[in-house]
């Protein structure tokens, strides 16, 4: 079954009071958690409903659809994040088009990243996503090379390093959810222990974010909570 845009408003609202009940169990100010809206195989209307909603950051996973919608979108002042896997020859359109990239798992994909990041943008913000979880054809870059890629790809130019992201497989047992969540964090405050100044967790979807604010998490993307079930790209 579909929900429509007719049930933006509820959901969003509903969404809202979560993540603030969440932020605030956890003695947290809600305003350190940004509401990321997961749009990918979602109309550009249905955006646009969600901006005039007051939803400021939208996500996409497939960078040609992202691209139609958010030249459609030109109007409205929003932060469009990449969260999807990358090819190579996917990253001149990804420097073009995005303010944000939460998907980043190797060195050479930053790189091509800075080298293409148009001159008039400001510098891209970049999350490197951590293999929490070991999954066979899963992204994310291994636990053991992940100092030496933040090193790496803090000294890139064009390019803003802001912390981590992850994309633990589904579990509906909250304790095991907060275990990832909270493995993410420590990476995060074992690097900025080493001098990096790091200030992004992104982590937490529909079906966990509220295990992930628990935890720290600064950005949630959510997106069937918010838009309904996603057709199948
Ligand atoms: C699709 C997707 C989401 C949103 O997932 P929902 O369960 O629909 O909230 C979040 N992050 C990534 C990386 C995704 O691909």
């Amino acid at each position: 079954m579909l929900t429509g845009p007719h049930n933006l408003g509820s959901h969003l609202r509903d969404i809202r009071a979560r993540i603030e009940q969440a932020a605030v169990q956890a003695g947290r100010d809600p305003a350190g958690v940004t509401l990321v809206a997961v749009s990918k195989t979602q109309p550009a209307e249905s955006v646009r409903e969600a901006a005039t909603l007051g939803v400021t950051e939208f996500a996409e996973n497939y960078v040609r659809e992202a691209a139609d919608k958010i030249e459609v979108l030109r109007d409205l002042p929003l932060n469009w994040h990449f969260i999807g896997a990358i090819q190579a020859n996917k990253t001149r359109a990804i420097a073009g088009h995005f303010a944000w990239v939460h998907s980043v798992d190797r060195l050479s994909v930053a790189r091509r990243l800075s080298e293409q990041r148009p001159f008039h943008a400001p510098a891209l913000n970049l999350c490197i996503q951590v293999a929490l979880v070991p999954e066979p054809h899963k992204s994310g870059a291994p636990l053991a090379d992940l100092t030496e890629l933040a090193d790496a790809i803090g000294a890139l130019p064009r390019l803003k390093l802001r912390g981590l992201m992850c994309l633990p497989p589904a579990t509906p047992e909250i304790g095991a959810q907060r275990a990832v969540f909270a493995r993410l964090r420590q990476l995060l405050e074992g690097l900025n222990a080493r001098g990096l100044a790091l200030d992004t967790l992104s982590m937490g979807m529909s079906g966990d974010f509220e295990a992930a604010i628990a935890e720290g998490a600064t950005h949630v993307r959510i997106g069937t909570a918010l838009f309904g079930l996603r057709q199948q790209p």
